[in-house]
């Protein structure tokens, strides 16, 4: 699933084939926007910005409209320039933007919608989220806390990293991760982490996400996760890396019972 790395990344490339252009060509092929004129409401319209908050990607056009995507498990956003062959049948494109040389698609994901830029500073979907773990203005981490701490004390650590009002831009991947790397044990109840643990996790990743979402570069930052019935790189061969589903969600966790405490 595209965690905040992976979202922030595509904002990057996306932007730098789009920004300060007017598109050639606006398609949406999925059949669910066939009503929604989106080459003629979007035409001669120029993209001014592309953002990523969170998971959620914006792209802005001129005149007050933007698009809004978040991809969910299995959405994708690539750029594609000419003649390279695309990775996923042309039938799984629901939007493509083109500019110059360039095919900008996004594949799958469940929520893609045109609005106007006053519905979008209105969305309850973008102005619950969390302080962004990505973005390169300085973290709040007292909002982080405050968050953290108006959760349910009850609820698992792993599980509240990812409820994206408390930090916006952890998935599966980086919440299990985090807690490695911080030593911290995802299982524990909120109430029995302190803030220290909480920030030294937030601390740990920030770095590593913001350097992925400048090069797309997530997967060498993989030490446990996937990774379950190898031996801790950290604590030996002693130990075993294990998963389970955590929370409502059933969302896979992976930790060492060892040096995670
Ligand atoms: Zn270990």
């Amino acid at each position: 699933m595209p965690e905040g790395d992976t979202i922030h990344y595509a904002a990057l490339r996306v932007g730098g084939a789009l920004t300060g252009h007017v598109p050639d060509r606006i398609v949406t092929p999925h059949p669910s926007f066939a009503r929604d004129r989106w080459p003629e409401r979007l035409a001669g319209r120029p993209v001014e910005a592309v953002e990523a908050r969170g998971k959620h990607l914006l792209l802005h056009f001129g005149g007050g409209l933007a698009i809004h995507s978040h991809l969910r498990m299995t959405g994708a956003w690539r750029v594609l320039p000419r003649g390279e062959p695309w990775p996923r049948s042309p039938r799984a494109a629901w939007l493509v933007i083109g500019r110059g040389d360039d095919a900008v698609v996004q594949f799958g994901g469940p929520v893609l919608e045109l609005l106007t830029e006053a519905r979008l500073r209105s969305d309850p979907r973008l102005r619950g989220l969390g302080p962004d773990i990505v973005a390169a203005a300085p973290f709040d981490e007292a909002r982080f806390l405050r968050r953290l701490r108006e959760d349910d004390p009850t609820r698992t650590f792993g599980d509240a990293l990812l409820d994206q009002h408390t930090v916006a831009g952890i998935g599966n991947f980086w919440k299990s991760e985090g807690c490695w790397a911080a030593g911290v044990d995802p299982w524990r109840a909120l109430a029995a982490v302190s803030d220290d643990e909480a920030l030294a996790v937030v601390r740990a990743l920030r770095p590593l996400m913001q350097q992925s979402a400048t090069d797309g570069r997530q997967d060498r930052y993989r030490t446990i996760y996937d990774r379950a019935g190898r031996a801790c790189p950290r604590c030996g061969a002693a130990s075993r890396i294990r998963l389970r589903g955590q929370g409502d969600d059933n969302r896979t966790t992976y930790w060492c019972p060892e040096c995670q405490s």
